[in-house]
């Protein structure tokens, strides 16, 4: 089975990144500015603003952070992103998700600047996105096609499932396999004989955040599996950190799949990079 090896394609992404980095703080007089809005003290979500932030460190991205409390009135996060939207050394602002469910989140994304929008959720971008003239890509997905295309995964004329609907992956990926040329299925917690569906797929990305739920029974055989869930691995489960998948089960059956860790995660990031760099161009420099 081919590993589709999200380090290694991060890797090659960030090289690439950096000489971005370099020639616009050369030509704009100062680093891309990224702001990480954090709302209450989610440890999952902690984790993942400080790995953001300390990706942001190594290519020479520039980042604010900002915490706020878990009981923060919707205005004053409103007021923020106002703030952070007229600050010109910020480039793209990331909300952290999930927000505490006092928080109205469709209001918070409709508040971001569509130019400062670093994982392309207000209705703007997406507008755009569903148009097929995107702005700003959502990293996680945006990370998934970088990780086909490395690999040369064929898409056009492929028959591809996504399981999981959300606003942040199921839905873009879905519209990105699309734009590629796959014939697309979507599915979700109320489709009946799931297993029909992704039996008969050459693609699945599998994004239900239901940890090791699909095995190797749920794909067909020379498939390619793309796990995005990641979890702390349940009691007696091989590894530390597990998927949505029980990868082990793929090694002879798959043709090629995502490890957790070290798959869609770091890719998520380097998109995350790649947006703000982007966003900060289109900004700054004449002629993007
Ligand atoms: P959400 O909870 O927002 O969405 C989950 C989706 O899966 C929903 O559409 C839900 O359907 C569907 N679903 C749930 N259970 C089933 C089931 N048994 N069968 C079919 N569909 C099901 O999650 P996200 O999309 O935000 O994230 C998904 C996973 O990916 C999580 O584990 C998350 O931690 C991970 N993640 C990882 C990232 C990375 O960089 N690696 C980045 C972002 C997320 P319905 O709509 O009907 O409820």
């Amino acid at each position: 089975m081919l590993l589709l090896d999200g380090k290694k394609v991060a890797f090659f992404h960030r090289k690439i990144l950096v000489e971005r980095i370099t020639e616009f703080s050369k030509q704009a007089n100062r680093a891309p500015g990224l702001a990480v809005v954090l709302v209450g003290d989610d440890p999952a979500s902690q984790v993942y603003v400080r790995n953001k932030e300390k990706a942001c460190g190594e290519v020479g991205i520039c980042s604010f952070r900002y915490n706020l409390e878990n009981t923060v009135a919707e205005t004053e996060l409103l007021t923020l992103i106002e703030k952070l939207n007229g600050d010109p050394q910020v480039d793209a602002i990331l909300v952290q998700l999930p927000l505490p469910p006092h928080l109205n989140t469709e209001r918070i994304l409709a508040a971001l600047d569509p130019a400062k929008d670093a994982d392309g959720l207000c209705p703007e971008n997406l507008g755009l996105l569903w148009g097929g003239r995107p702005r700003v890509i959502p990293c996680t997905p945006h990370g998934i096609i970088k990780i086909f295309a490395h690999y040369e995964i064929a898409l056009m004329g492929k028959r591809a499932v996504v399981v999981g609907r959300s606003q942040i992956v199921g839905k873009p990926m879905a519209q990105l396999l699309l734009e590629a040329h796959a014939t697309v299925t979507i599915c979700h917690s109320k489709t009946q004989d799931l297993e029909a569906h992704t039996r008969e797929a050459d693609i699945v990305v599998v994004a239900t955040g239901r940890p090791r739920e699909f095995g190797r029974n749920m794909f067909k055989q020379g498939s390619v599996v793309v796990d995005v869930g990641i979890h702390r691995s349940p009691v007696g489960s091989p590894a530390r950190l597990c998927g949505d998948v029980r990868s082990e089960e793929l090694e002879d059956w798959a043709y090629a799949a995502t490890p957790v860790p070290g798959g869609v995660g770091p890719m998520t990031i380097t998109m995350l990079l790649e947006n703000t760099t982007h966003l900060a161009e289109l900004r700054c420099l004449p002629g993007f």
